[in-house]
């Protein structure tokens, strides 16, 4: 398994190198990792996944001319000489979709997110995967899945749904009772308590999980007050946000008591979430310059649990949407 897996990976190798355009490449020529860089690395992830060291090495050494070495790792019979120096290779589809990593797959079936991202190479390449349209395993629309992404275009299916498992943070206060998925609730506690521990003050919880009928009752008291345009302004239509998944929190400043969502941005806890926040696990969703893309004016309160893996990714690509972060349309209004 594992030499036929290092010979499949060298024969992508072999082929992410090779021009595209018609005939053979020139000979001794560098590949085009500039051009191909992506594919490369994701060749290689896969090689590093599947354990081969000499996958790695027939990878990584590309650049040198032992085509004949490399042709040789390409078949199990030596290559005919009217064969060298290049095997034509018609252009193939490159097995580069994570959901062939039978590791991301189990992960995925154990319904261990932070495993299959790890599988898949770590959440860059999670993340590029996905993007490109290679993670056809991966649905965004999971609202059980850290990664999923709800808005405007992308409502729960169902409609209706409810997570398990909604907990109240330990060690955080929580002004509405709101609740938060497990796994989020525990990353909510570590972040208000990083942020304690720096000095920086209190972050309390103003709410968390909204049911869709809570969110039905006050997106119609809004209808009923403004019309469904202004009620749109204000207030998620009910299977449209992002608390009714238990991943998402708004978070207030306290120093005795607690000011509102709008006094975060200008406290030291609201300036201290920006820098911080994404080493557990969270990120602001909705932040100034991507209203066309989320849907929503900037919300510096409002958080978003994507797991530790996918939030550094988030952070350190420097993206300012969970839509252009998957590759997403942007989802500026309702459809319909
Ligand atoms: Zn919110």
């Amino acid at each position: 398994m594992v030499r036929e897996s290092a010979r499949r990976a060298a024969r992508a190798e072999r082929l992410l190198t090779a021009d595209d355009a018609e005939g053979p490449p020139p000979r001794h020529v560098r590949p085009r990792f500039a051009r191909g860089g992506v594919a490369l690395l994701i060749a290689v992830g896969g090689a590093l996944l599947l354990g081969s060291t000499a996958a790695v090495t027939a990878l990584v050494s590309g650049g040198t001319p032992d085509v004949a070495a490399q042709a040789q790792l390409l078949s199990d019979a030596p290559p005919s000489v009217s064969a060298l120096p290049v095997p034509v290779v018609k252009q193939m589809q490159v097995a580069a979709d994570i959901c062939g990593v039978p590791a991301v797959m189990r992960a995925l079936e154990a319904h261990d997110d932070a495993g299959a991202i790890t599988a898949a190479g770590g959440a860059e390449s999670f993340r590029s995967a996905v993007a490109e349209g290679r993670a056809r395993c991966v649905d965004l629309g999971d609202p059980t899945r850290v990664w999923t992404v709800v808005n405007k275009a992308r409502p729960y299916s169902p409609v209706d749904y409810r997570p398990t498992g909604l907990v109240m943070p330990d060690g955080v206060r929580s002004i509405e009772g709101g609740a938060l998925r497990s796994d989020a609730a525990s990353a909510l506690t570590a972040m208000v308590t990083a942020a304690r521990e720096a000095g920086v003050g209190e972050i309390a919880l103003e709410s968390g999980f909204r049911s869709y009928s809570t969110q039905q009752g006050s997106y119609g008291r809004h209808v009923d007050q403004r019309g469904q345009d202004g009620a749109d302004l204000v207030s998620a239509r009910p299977g449209h946000s992002e608390h009714q998944s238990g991943l998402a929190g708004d978070v207030v400043a306290c120093a005795g008591g607690c000011g509102t969502l709008d006094d975060l941005a200008a406290t030291a806890q609201g300036a201290w979430i920006v820098d911080h926040a994404w080493e557990h696990g969270w990120i602001v969703r909705y932040v100034a310059g991507a209203t066309g893309v989320t849907g929503y004016s900037p919300e510096p309160w409002h958080l978003r649990y994507i797991g530790p893996e996918l939030s550094r990714a988030y952070h350190d690509g420097g993206w300012t949407s969970l839509e252009e972060f998957f590759g997403l349309e942007p989802a500026p209004a309702y459809v319909g």
